[in-house]
């Protein structure tokens, strides 16, 4: 559900995003254009004014001086070809000349007339009588004083027409740009969550399978409690092998809440690692000494073989930690009689240690997920052994932090062996 609503708000930021940059965009091509077609119009009429008017300036001039009207003039092309028209008209806005493809509906007003003759050339949109759009230019010739007004116009519909095309292909493109801005925007946000939706679902499932994991020992803990405290008048070893289970269960407990607190801060990188130069034959002879310590009980053999110092840059700690995991798991997970061997060595350049028992194996079913927090192959009797399933899940993370690999080698009733590259 939360991802949900994040991916669609994600899509429409994306969405909103490019809308407006498409939005931009045509507006930007659409006015650029536009200005180019109006100021190809505007300099090609003005340059056919003035071609026009070179010739009309002396005999206007003359005229006016003269108080007389205008006569016999031609003024245009001999083809009109193109579609320009041509008008002059005198000061009080009667045409005196004109070409003949001439439309007198579209002329432009007298007072656009009056403004030329008072400010000078200027530019005016008309409307034809069958409802065109025209563009003309109004140029004053002869002087400055009652000047006659020439006019050259065309009908700007090529240009009106070709921008309503690139209008409605730019609508076209933008509203398709859009539905696909929205398809990939809704799949690439669903891309992006993926990997924060599965870290999310493995911090619920650890956080449910640690609850779980806890509950157990708090439950023991509490019956044995409550039966010394019912029964206080009971035989002393009764009571004491109850408080020695509470001893127990806690201890139990402190060492999955400490495996807890391991993993969530690796999954924070919140644990940071020291590297330095350590000898790993010294870690593992260590680690062989303490295995016989905890085999002594059960009649394990132990033999170690790490013959000569071998450096690797390392955590110490973490090293140590590791060794000790696997120690613990093989002893725990091997019968009266058995054996467990460490051996160093180096294979290929890098450091080989391994770690073997002749327990009784993992299932071939198990052994994919032994490195998963909280599995068990065994639950039952892991949890007699007490643990929470989460000690190779912390070795698996130690390995990767040395850039290192760790796999496992097993056969059910034979034996595993844990080996390890760094
Ligand atoms: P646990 O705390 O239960 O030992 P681990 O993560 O260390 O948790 O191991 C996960 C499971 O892998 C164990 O419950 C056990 O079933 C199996 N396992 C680990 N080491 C060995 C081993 N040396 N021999 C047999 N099974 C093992």
């Amino acid at each position: 559900m939360m991802f949900r609503s994040a991916r669609w708000r994600l899509t429409l930021w994306f969405l909103g995003v490019v809308a407006l940059i498409l939005l931009v965009l045509g507006l930007s091509v659409f006015y650029v254009t536009r200005r180019a077609f109006m100021d190809g119009i505007d300099d090609d009429l003005r340059g056919r004014a003035e071609r026009e008017a070179a010739p009309l300036r002396a005999r206007v001039l003359d005229a006016n001086r003269r108080g007389e009207a205008l006569g016999g003039v031609t003024i245009g092309p001999p083809f009109t070809a193109g579609g320009y028209f041509y008008a002059l008209v005198d000061p009080r806005g009667n045409l005196v000349a004109s070409t003949q493809n001439l439309d007198p509906a579209g002329l432009p007003a007298s007072n656009d007339i009056a403004k030329a003759v008072n400010t000078g050339p200027r530019y005016v949109d008309t409307t034809s009588s069958t409802g065109e759009d025209l563009r003309i230019y109004l140029l004053p010739v002869g002087g400055s004083r009652n000047p006659f007004v020439l006019q050259v116009g065309r009908s700007i519909e090529p240009e009106l027409s070709a921008l309503r095309r690139l209008l409605f292909i730019l609508l076209g493109g933008g509203g398709a740009g859009l539905l696909l801005a929205l398809g990939g925007g809704y799949f690439l946000a669903g891309r992006a969550l993926r990997p924060i939706r599965m870290a999310v679902d493995r911090q619920r499932a650890f956080v449910a399978d640690a609850s779980h994991e806890l509950r157990t020992p708090l439950a023991l803990i509490r019956a044995n409690a409550e039966l010394v405290g019912r029964h206080p008048e009971q035989k002393i070893a009764d009571n004491a092998s109850a408080l020695d289970d509470i001893i127990k269960e806690t201890d139990h407990l402190n060492t999955i809440v400490g495996q807890m607190f391991t993993l969530a801060m690796a999954d924070v990188e919140a644990m940071p690692l020291e590297f330095a130069e350590v000898d790993l034959s010294e870690i593992v002879q260590e680690a062989g000494r303490q295995a016989s310590l905890l085999a002594q009980g059960k009649s394990i053999s132990v033999e170690v073989k790490a013959n000569g110092a071998l450096y690797v840059m390392g955590d110490r700690t973490r090293l140590r930690e590791l060794l000790l995991i696997l120690v613990d798991n093989a002893i725990k997970y091997t019968g009266e009689g058995g054996s467990l061997g460490l051996a160093l060595a180096e294979v290929g350049g890098r450091a080989q240690l391994r770690v073997s028992d002749t327990g009784q194996g993992i299932a071939p079913e198990a052994l994919p997920h032994i490195f998963e927090r909280f599995y068990r192959a065994d639950k039952a009797r892991a949890r007699e052994a007490g643990s929470a399933g989460l000690g190779l899940a912390i070795a698996s993370w130690i390995v990767e932090k040395h850039r290192g690999n760790i796999r496992v080698e097993s056969e059910p009733d034979k034996g595993s062996t844990f080996i390890i590259e760094l």
